[in-house]
C-alpha cells in the first residue's frame, strides 16, 4: 500500500500548535507520512524598495535571522509532532504559492491549513487558506483555529 503524504502550514503564532496537531492526528489515524512547512515573506514584498530606503543591506540581513529563527521554532514544533527533521521546510517568498509549490514537489495528497473567523470576504476562509486553495491539485483539510 502506498503511504500517503501530507504537507502542514504553519506559521509563526500560537494556531501552529492547533493545526500541527490536526495534521498529526490524522497523519496517524491514516498511517500517513507528514511534513511542514513555514513561509517567511521577504521584506521587499512587504514594504517595496522605495520604503526600504538606505536601509536595505541591514533588513537583509535582518530578514536572514528571521529566517534562522523561524527555522529553530519550526524544528523545535516538528519534533514535539514527531516529524523528521528532513520533512521541515522554511521557505522564502508569497506563503500561497510557496506551500502550493512544495506540496506538488513532494508529491503531497494532502495540505493542513488553519483558518480563523474574519469579517466581510475572509468570513469563512483566512486569506492564506484562500489563496492555497485555489489552484492545487491535491485534497486540502481546512482546520478552524481558536
Ligand atoms: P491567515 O492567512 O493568517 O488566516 O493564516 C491561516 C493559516 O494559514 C495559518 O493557520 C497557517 O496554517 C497558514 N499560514 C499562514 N501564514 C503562513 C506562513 N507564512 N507559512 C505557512 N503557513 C501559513
Amino acid at each position: 500500500m502506498v503511504q500517503p503524504k501530507y504537507l502542514v502550514a504553519v506559521d509563526n503564532t500560537e494556531e501552529a500548535d492547533e493545526v500541527m496537531a490536526a495534521g498529526r492526528k490524522l497523519a496517524d489515524a491514516t498511517s500517513a507520512e507528514l511534513s511542514c512547512i513555514t513561509v517567511i515573506r521577504p521584506i521587499i514584498q512587504v514594504y517595496g524598495p522605495l520604503e526600504l530606503g538606505g536601509y536595505s543591506q541591514e533588513l537583509v540581513e535582518l530578514e536572514k535571522q528571521v529566517v534562522e529563527l523561524a527555522r529553530q521554532r519550526l524544528d523545535t514544533l516538528a519534533a514535539e509532532y514527531h516529524i523528521n527533521s528532513a520533512a521541515v521546510h522554511v521557505c522564502r517568498g508569497n506563503p500561497a504559492a510557496e506551500i502550493r509549490a512544495l506540496a506538488e514537489k513532494l508529491g503531497t495528497d494532502m495540505i493542513i491549513i488553519g483558518t480563523h473567523a474574519r469579517h466581510g470576504l475572509g468570513l469563512l476562509l483566512g486569506s492564506t487558506a484562500n489563496a492555497v486553495l485555489h489552484g492545487i491539485g491535491c485534497d486540502a483539510l481546512v482546520i478552524k483555529v481558536h
